[in-house]
């Protein structure tokens, strides 16, 4: 929930003061925030939404596509380490961006004002994306889908 009374995604419907909702996202602690990788903001959906059919894949199907990018990163690192736990070197050397992503990346830096550490963050994800899609290299729609998840 993004307040106390769950209404925080209508601003009409939200009884909480700005106080509350303050104290309320305090609750999760900074070392546990820092383990996060992926923010998605979501919305409440309304009727015609949830009537839609709009089913994605299957679990089994999702699985496989996991299991396959964490057996890339095992062979990129010759161990059982996941691009989650690469360090500055690894990251010089497996995220290395083309020139259309390092403009991407740049303009990101600039207009959203991120961190080294949300910098990092994000080529991480974005070497994961594309291990995902079976990506040799992180490509544009990669490093985009990765910038979208950092936290606001
Ligand atoms: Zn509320």
């Amino acid at each position: 929930n993004p307040c106390p009374c769950g209404n925080g995604f209508d601003e009409d419907l939200c009884t909480c003061t700005p106080f509350d909702i303050r104290r309320y996202t305090k609750k999760l602690s900074g070392p546990i925030i820092d383990r996060i990788d992926l923010y998605i903001e979501i919305y409440r959906l309304n009727e015609n939404e949830i009537l839609k059919d709009s089913r994605g894949d299957r679990s089994e199907v999702i699985r496989e596509r996991v299991l396959e990018a964490r057996m890339i990163q095992n062979n990129r690192f010759g161990q059982e380490k996941l691009n989650g736990d690469m360090l500055n070197e690894d990251i010089e050397k497996y995220c290395i961006l083309d020139k259309e992503c390092e403009k991407i990346i740049r303009g990101a830096i600039r207009s959203l004002n991120l961190s080294m550490r949300t910098y990092h963050k994000i080529l991480k994800v974005a070497r994961t994306i594309a291990d995902l899609s079976g990506s040799k290299n992180i490509e544009k729609p990669h490093l985009m889908e990765a910038i979208t998840y950092r936290k606001n």
